[in-house]
C-alpha cells in the first residue's frame, strides 16, 4: 500500500539503517527498495554532505522524542536537485526498537511556480525590469536615511506611433531594447523600473542635481540611438522630468507628482529634453488644472461670451465681415485669454463642447443681425480636433438651419494644423460645407509647417496672413518680402487676402500697395461684444469711424 503513495515513506533504526522504504524512495536513488533496507544514507546517497545532514536530523528526533518539520534538498540518482518538505517522527516498536519514521513530499515544481509568481508580481513580464510595485520598496532605505536622491520620470515621445503603425509585436520588441539599454546604464546602487506603458522611472541614489542632469543627457542620447527590428530601423526620443529629494519633497508620492509635472513641461517645450522641477512649474500645472475644471462648467455658468472683430475692405474701408472670438470670464480666476484656454481645450477634448457653443452663439448673432437688416459675414474659428470630431458637419448644418441663417453668411477659419492630421477627412468635411456656401479661410497663414499642396486641395475663399508677419512688414525687409510672396501666391490661387493685426497707417499703405484685399486689426476696431458691434453698425458709426486714405 505504501508503494502506491507518491511521497517518500521510510523508517530507520537508531543506527541509521533503513528498516523500511517505499517505491518512491527507491526510484529517487535508483536502487530496488529491498536493497535499501539495512543500508544507511551514507551508503548510497550521491551527495555525502546531504547524507550527513539527514543523519543529524534523525539523531535530533531520537534525542528529543519530538516531531521535526524540515525543508531540505536532496540530489537524486540523476544528479537533479529536488526540494522536499519532510516530516520526521520518533517511534518505538516491540519488533524493531526505537527509530525515525519519515515522510517527504517533493515540492520542487510547486516552489518553482511560487518563485515565478513572486517574480512576476515584482517584474514586468515583457522587459524583465522591476515593475512599479518595487519603487516604494526601493525608496524605503534612502527615505529612512534621509539620503539625497533623484527621481527621473521618463516617457518615450513617439512610442504610440511605433505601436499603432507597426503593430504591438514591433512595439513590444522596441520596449525590450530600450529597457535593456536602461538596465545597462543603471549603476548597481540605483534603480530602474517600467512604470507602465512607455513610462519608466529611474532612481539615482546619493546624487546631486548636476549629476542627475548629466545622467539625463546621457539617457536622451542612449534612447535616441536607432534600434533595428525585423529589418526596420526605428528611432524614438524621450522626455524626462526630474524631482530631487529632499529639495522637492521627501515622500514617494510628492516626488512622483513633481517629476510628472516636470515631465509635462519637458513635453510642452518640445520633447526630447529633460526638465527639473521648480516651484513656478507647479503653479503652471495647478493653473492648468484650475482652468480645465473651470472650463467644464463655463458654458453652463454663463461665463462665456462671444466677441466679434470687424474686417474691413482695403479700398473702401467698409465693414464687410467679422470674426467671432471667444471670451471667458471665470468667476474664480477672472478673464482668461483664449491663447491660454483654447490650446488646453484642444488638448483635453473640451474644445468640442466649447466650439459647439461658439457655433450656436455665432448663428444666433448672425440671425439677429439679419433681422436688423445688417449684412455682415461672420466666421468662427474651428480647431483641427473639433473639425474631425464625428458629427461636426451635421451639427454645423443643423445649427445654421435651425437658427435660420443662410450658409453663405457664415464661414469657418481653420489653421494649417488641420492638415497635420487626417487630411482626407478634413478636406471632405470642408468641401461639403463649402459646396453649401459656407466660406473657408486658412488662418494664421505662414506659421504652419504643411506643404503648399493643400492650398489647391482645400475649398478656400480667404487666406489670412498671420499677424506676426504684418507686425514688422514696414521696417523689416524680410517680413516685407514674405508678405509680398504670400499675397502673390494667394492671388495666383484666386484667394482673397486678409491681413491680420493691422495696427498702423504705414502697414495699411504697404499692404494695400501689395494687393491685400481686407484688413483686420486694432487700427480699425478691437474685438468687442457682439451686441456692441451691432449698435455700432446700427448707428452707422462705421462710416464716420476710421476713414481710409483714398487709394493712390
Ligand atoms: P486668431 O484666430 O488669429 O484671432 C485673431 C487674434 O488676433 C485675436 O486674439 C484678436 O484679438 C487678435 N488681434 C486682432 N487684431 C489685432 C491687432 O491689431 N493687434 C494684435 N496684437 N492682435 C490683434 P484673441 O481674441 O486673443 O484670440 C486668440 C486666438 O484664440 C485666436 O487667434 C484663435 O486662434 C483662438 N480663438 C479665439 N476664439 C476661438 C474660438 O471660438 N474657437 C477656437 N477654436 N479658437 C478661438
Ligand atoms: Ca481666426
Ligand atoms: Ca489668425
Amino acid at each position: 500500500m505504501i508503494d502506491l503513495v507518491p511521497h517518500f515513506i521510510f523508517a530507520k533504526d537508531t543506527s541509521g539503517r533503513y528498516i523500511l522504504a517505499n517505491e518512491a524512495v527507491a526510484k529517487v536513488y535508483g536502487i530496488p527498495a529491498e536493497q535499501i533496507c539495512q543500508m544507511r544514507d551514507a551508503d548510497f546517497a550521491p551527495n555525502a554532505e546531504e547524507a550527513a545532514g539527514f543523519r543529524r536530523d534523525d539523531l535530533e528526533v531520537l534525542r528529543t522524542g519530538k516531531i521535526k518539520h524540515i525543508n531540505e534538498v536532496i540530489t537524486d540518482y540523476d544528479g537533479n536537485v529536488r526540494e522536499l518538505m519532510t516530516t520526521k517522527v520518533p517511534f518505538d516498536s516491540p519488533e524493531t526498537g526505537p527509530g525515525v519514521l519519515g515522510i517527504c513530499i517533493d515540492v520542487t515544481e510547486r516552489n518553482a511556480a511560487l518563485r515565478k509568481i513572486a517574480y512576476l508580481a515584482e517584474h514586468c513580464h515583457l522587459t524583465g525590469l522591476p515593475n512599479r510595485s518595487q519603487l516604494a520598496a526601493f525608496l524605503e532605505e534612502p527615505i529612512r536615511n534621509a539620503e539625497p536622491y533623484a527621481l527621473l520620470f521618463i516617457d518615450l515621445d513617439n512610442f504610440k506611433t511605433i505601436n499603432d503603425s507597426l503593430g504591438h509585436k514591433v512595439g513590444d520588441a522596441f520596449l525590450k531594447y530600450i529597457s535593456a539599454r536602461f538596465e545597462q546604464m543603471r549603476e548597481s546602487k540605483d534603480f530602474v523600473c517600467r512604470f507602465g506603458g512607455d513610462e519608466f522611472i529611474f532612481v539615482l541614489r546619493n546624487t546631486s542635481a548636476d549629476a542627475a542632469s548629466a545622467f539625463s543627457s546621457k539617457l536622451l542620447r542612449i534612447v535616441a540611438e536607432p534600434v533595428t527590428i525585423e529589418g526596420m530601423t526605428l528611432t524614438s526620443t524621450c522626455s524626462i522630468g526630474i524631482a530631487k529629494s529632499p529639495e522637492h519633497g521627501m515622500t514617494k508620492n510628492v516626488l512622483m507628482k513633481r517629476a510628472d509635472a516636470a515631465l509635462y513641461k519637458a513635453k510642452a517645450r518640445g520633447r526630447n529634453m529633460f526638465q527639473c522641477y521648480s516651484e513656478e512649474l507647479q503653479h503652471a500645472v495647478d493653473r492648468r488644472l484650475f482652468i480645465y475644471n473651470g472650463l467644464q462648467a463655463a458654458a453652463c455658468n454663463a461665463e462665456l461670451e462671444l466677441y466679434a472683430q470687424p474686417i474691413v475692405d482695403a479700398q473702401s474701408g467698409a465693414y464687410t465681415s467679422a470674426e467671432a472670438l471667444l471670451r471667458w470670464r471665470s468667476r474664480e480666476l477672472g478673464p482668461i485669454p483664449p491663447d491660454e484656454f483654447i490650446p488646453l481645450a484642444e488638448e483635453t477634448g473640451l474644445i468640442g463642447m466649447i466650439g459647439n457653443w461658439v457655433i450656436e452663439e455665432a448663428c444666433r448673432t448672425q440671425r439677429a443681425w439679419l433681422d436688423r437688416g445688417i449684412d455682415l459675414h461672420l466666421s468662427v474659428n474651428v480647431s483641427a480636433r473639433q473639425l474631425l470630431e464625428p458629427g461636426f458637419e451635421r451639427y454645423f448644418r443643423e445649427t445654421y438651419s435651425m437658427t435660420g441663417v443662410p450658409p453663405e453668411k457664415i464661414g469657418v477659419e481653420i489653421t494649417e494644423g488641420v492638415l497635420l492630421g487626417d487630411v482626407e477627412s478634413a478636406c471632405s468635411v470642408l468641401s461639403s460645407l463649402a459646396d453649401s456656401g459656407v466660406t473657408v479661410s486658412v488662418d494664421d497663414f505662414g506659421v504652419g509647417y504643411s506643404s503648399l499642396n493643400y492650398l489647391r486641395k482645400l475649398p478656400l475663399t480667404f487666406l489670412k496672413i498671420d499677424r506676426s508677419f504684418v507686425k514688422d512688414c514696414v521696417e523689416n525687409p524680410d517680413d516685407a518680402a514674405l508678405v509680398r510672396t504670400i499675397i502673390m501666391l494667394a492671388k495666383n490661387l484666386r484667394l482673397k487676402v486678409v491681413a491680420e493685426g493691422v495696427e498702423t497707417e504705414a502697414q495699411v499703405s504697404f499692404l494695400r500697395a501689395e494687393g491685400a484685399d481686407l484688413f483686420q486689426g486694432y487700427l480699425f476696431a478691437k474685438p468687442m461684444p457682439v451686441g456692441d458691434l451691432l449698435s455700432r453698425l446700427e448707428d452707422g458709426r462705421t462710416k464716420t469711424g476710421h476713414v481710409l486714405q483714398a487709394p493712390r
